[in-house]
């Protein structure tokens, strides 16, 4: 387009040079370092680069222009500089009662897992040495030999995560061969698993049968032929069946594996080394159970339901599991010391019967609702000493799912305190966004204008913190 007329002059000559707003933002905020100014006035001008060509392509006015010219940069750089040089990840207070989160990092970890971690981070280890020997040690084998006395299973191993322990179980047990999956199963996790895209890069081909709703024994047994690698059974973690449906159990999936002599893995998902059964945590999470249904690999995570560092757990056979070691690709997944020093302090807790009292994510799933509905009380009692004017208080029973791609049919009951109305008339929404800009931002459940604050996932020692979250909020 030709500017040349005077109209509409072209706004990007008017915008100043990195070099010129970094000095202007250095001066204004002397507190803020050099890298991130710099890397914020490129970045803000960049944006205001192609802000000021969106105007000239759509002919924009002249008051759009001026507008353009006129912002005040250094204010915006300012602020995207502060964003850099604050620590990533942050803390935060999940109110929203969904134990696995997958946004706020799913599972917290133990106190003393945490510790372990930062243990062996800041110093050497003996992470591949056999202190005795003074020879070369195994990183895994004391994690593993904990994971097979916890689950009864034969042999174990760990990776990255449960989409690394999936794609290298099939990679290892089916590399260019065909693999049988129920088309009921084919599901997607949030953050782009899917078990179709998966099993591509595995290397092996997705042989699906059954229809969406229905899958039978003999869908599996017609499938069968000499290209058969394996059958291999998906845990729909996130969404639920009902009405009109079928599917193959486990156990019957492995009688028509073994009749023709090919191995059955299963993805579980979220598995625990706990029976928790008794607490309201479906039987078919329990992941030693499924071993003993026959399953000769079976996969879970270790930062869902076993309330660990992410990781991905497989149980199996000692050829079975000796396979997926030896496979190349395990060296790529394989988990680094921080994790394994973790992961080796929450698996103590589960052998020292402490999962319940020591594992956060054990502790919140299993907390009656008596529990929650007291701390609810205590919690509105200490926000309502604050004596906030024309807000009204209420503890209130409500559910909440597991949430982290888990148990799908399961919700738990919990206890909120309920925020409704605001000095300033603010709507709900609108105090939980200002309660994410708190000095520790609480994340809360928002429904019929109403704040949600659910206490089956805060502790007693963070209700301080909450109660200064509100008082910053609601104003
Ligand atoms: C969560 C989940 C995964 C992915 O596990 P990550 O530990 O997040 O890698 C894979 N399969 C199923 C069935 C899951 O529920």
């Amino acid at each position: 387009m030709d500017l040349s007329d005077g109209v509409n002059p072209d706004p990007r000559r008017d915008l100043p040079s990195v070099d010129k707003l970094s000095r202007e933002v250095a001066h204004a905020c002397p507190e803020l370092s050099e890298w991130a100014i710099i890397a914020a006035s490129r970045s803000v001008l960049r944006s205001a680069r192609s802000e000021a060509e969106d105007l000239i392509s759509r002919g924009a006015s002249q008051g759009e222009f001026t507008a353009l010219i006129e912002t005040s940069w250094a204010i915006r750089v300012a602020a995207e500089a502060g964003k850099l040089l604050a620590p990533h990840p942050v803390r935060v207070l999940n109110a929203t009662g969904v134990v696995l989160h997958t946004n706020l990092g799913r599972s917290p970890i133990a106190a003393g897992a945490a510790d372990a971690a930062a243990e062996a981070a800041k110093g050497y280890s003996d992470l591949e040495l056999d202190l005795e020997t003074g020879r070369r040690g195994n990183r895994l084998q004391e994690v593993a030999e904990k994971i097979c006395l916890l689950s009864g299973a034969p042999a174990a191993t760990v990776v990255n995560n449960n989409a690394a322990a999936v794609l290298l179980a099939l990679n290892t047990l089916a590399s260019g061969r065909e693999v049988v999956v129920s088309r009921g199963e084919l599901v997607e996790i949030g953050g782009s698993f899917r078990v179709p895209a998966i099993m591509e890069r595995a290397g092996v081909k997705l042989v699906e049968v059954g229809t969406t709703n229905r899958t039978h024994p003999h869908d599996y047994e017609n499938a069968i032929g000499p290209e058969t690698g394996l059958l291999l059974k998906v845990h729909r973690s996130n969404f639920e069946q009902r009405g009109f449906t079928k599917e193959v159990d486990l156990q019957t999936m492995v009688e028509i594996g073994h009749a023709h002599d090919l191995p059955v893995i299963e993805d579980l998902g979220a598995g625990t080394l706990v029976d928790l059964s008794d607490r309201g945590i479906p039987r078919e999470a329990f992941a030693p159970g499924r071993m003993a249904l026959g399953a000769d690999l079976v996969c879970f995570s270790g930062d869902k339901l076993i309330g660990g560092p992410q990781a991905g757990i497989i149980l199996g056979g000692e050829a079975t599991i000796a396979a997926v070691k030896k496979n190349p690709l395990a060296r790529a997944l394989r988990l680094d010391k921080m994790t394994i020093a973790a992961l080796d302090w929450t698996l103590n807790a589960m052998l020292e019967g402490r999962a319940e009292s020591d594992i956060p994510v054990t502790k919140m799933l299993c907390a009656s609702g008596e529990d929650v509905a007291a701390r609810a009380h205590k919690l509105a009692g200490m926000l309502e000493s604050l004596g906030l004017s024309e807000v009204t208080l209420s503890v209130e029973k409500d559910t909440v799912p597991v949430g982290g791609g888990s148990l799908p049919s399961l919700e738990l009951e919990s206890w909120v305190v309920a925020i409704r109305g605001t000095p300033s008339g603010a709507s709900a929404s609108q105090i939980a966004r200002r309660l994410r800009e708190a000095p520790i931002p609480v994340l809360c459940r928002v429904r019929d204008d109403t704040v949600c604050l659910d206490l089956r996932t805060l502790a007693d020692d963070e209700l301080p913190h909450v109660v200064t979250a509100v008082e910053f909020a609601v104003r």
